[in-house]
C-alpha cells in the first residue's frame, strides 16, 4: 500500500518517518527558553524527556509523525460574541489523532511493537516532524509544512520496527518577521522562541484573565497563523462538525457543566470546560465595551 492510500485509510493528511534516536540540537534551544521564559505548563518540564523517545518507549528504532490539517474558514464576529481560534472550533483532534494512530499501527502491522502518543507526552513533536521531512519550524514556533502551512495537528508513533526514513527538512522563514510584529502579546521573541506567559492563546487556557487582557478571544489566538504568508494557499480541513461562528455568552451562561459538555464537549477548545469560557467572557465583554466607545 502506498503512503497516500495509508493516509486516506486513516483519515490523515501527512505521514513521515525518521530515526528514533534522541534529538541533539534542540537541547540548547530548550535550555535557552527555560532559562529566559520558563517552559509552558502544558509541555514537559524535563528536557531529556523532551528529546529522547527511548524514555517513552523502548527499544525505539523509528518515529512516525502523522498529522491532520486543521485549517478552518475565518469567521466574522457579531457584536458581543467571543472568538474561538480555528483549531478550537474543530472536533477534538486529540481523539481523532489517537484513533488514526491506532489504525496506522494496524495497517503497518505494528501492534505490540509500538506506542501511539498524542498530546499528553513530553516529546518535541515539531522537531521530530522536521526530522521526518514534514516541514521546518518557523519564527512563530509552529511547524511549517509546504502544503498545510502551520495548520497541522500532530501525533507520534514510537516503534522498534525500522522503516525507510524521509529526508530532514531544512527550510527557514528567511527575513520575514510578520508574526513577530503582529503578535498581540509580544510573545514571539525571534529564533522560534515564545514567552508562554505573554501568549494570549496560552492565557485563554490557563490563567484567570482580567478584563481586556485577551481581547475578544474566548479560546486560543490565531494571529501568528493568519499573518503567515506560508498559510495563504492552505486548503480547508476535511473535518466536519466545525463551528463557523462566534459564541454568545447567553448561549452558555445558564448551561450546567453537563449540558455544556453535551453541546460543546466535542470541540478541541472546550476541554477546560465552561468555567474557562465564562472567565474569558469578562475580557470579551470589556473588548466590546471599548469598541462601542470608538
Ligand atoms: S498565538 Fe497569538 S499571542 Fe500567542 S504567539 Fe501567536 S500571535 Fe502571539
Ligand atoms: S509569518 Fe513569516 S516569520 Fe512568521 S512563521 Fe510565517 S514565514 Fe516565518
Amino acid at each position: 500500500m502506498d503512503r497516500n492510500q495509508v493516509l486516506k485509510k486513516c483519515g490523515l493528511d501527512v505521514l513521515g518517518f525518521c530515526p528514533g534516536t534522541a534529538l541533539k540540537e534542540e537541547k540548547a534551544y530548550l535550555l535557552d527558553r527555560q532559562a529566559h521564559f520558563g517552559l509552558c505548563k502544558y509541555e514537559g518540564q524535563n528536557i531529556e524527556e523532551r528529546l529522547d523517545p527511548s524514555l517513552q518507549y523502548s527499544p525505539v528504532k523509528s518515529v512516525l509523525v502523522f498529522g491532520i490539517n486543521t485549517k478552518t474558514r475565518p469567521i466574522q464576529l457579531k457584536k458581543g460574541q467571543g472568538l474561538l481560534a480555528g483549531i478550537s472550533r474543530i472536533p477534538d483532534y486529540h481523539i481523532l489523532l489517537k484513533e488514526a494512530g491506532n489504525k496506522l499501527c494496524g495497517i503497518l502491522e505494528l501492534e505490540d511493537q509500538a506506542k501511539v502518543l498524542v498530546d499528553s507526552h513530553p516529546l518535541m513533536e515539531r522537531a521530530f516532524a522536521q526530522r521526518a521531512g514534514l516541514g521546518y519550524i518557523g519564527k512563530n514556533t509552529a511547524l511549517i509544512h509546504p502544503v498545510y502551512g502551520t495548520y497541522l495537528a500532530l501525533g507520534l508513533i514510537l516503534t522498534e520496527k525500522i522503516f525507510p526514513y524521509d529526508k530532514e527538512e531544512k527550510g527557514t522563514c528567511g527575513s520575514c518577521n510578520l508574526c513577530i510584529k503582529a503578535c498581540p502579546g509580544g510573545a514571539l521573541k525571534g529564533g522560534g522562541i515564545l514567552d508562554p506567559g505573554a501568549c494570549l492563546s496560552y492565557q485563554t487556557q490557563t490563567i484567570e484573565t482580567s478584563p481586556g487582557q485577551v481581547g475578544p478571544r474566548l479560546y486560543g489566538c490565531d494571529v501568528c497563523q493568519e499573518i503567515c504568508p506560508k498559510n495563504k494557499e492552505v486548503p480547508l480541513t476535511r473535518l466536519e462538525q466545525v463551528v463557523d461562528r462566534g459564541i454568545n455568552k447567553e448561549e452558555i451562561q445558564d448551561l450546567s457543566n453537563r449540558e455544556f459538555k453535551k453541546r460543546y464537549g466535542h470541540l478541541t477548545g472546550a476541554w477546560r470546560g465552561k468555567k474557562q469560557w465564562m472567565e474569558n467572557f469578562k475580557s470579551v465583554e470589556a473588548y466590546w465595551a471599548r469598541k462601542s466607545k470608538e
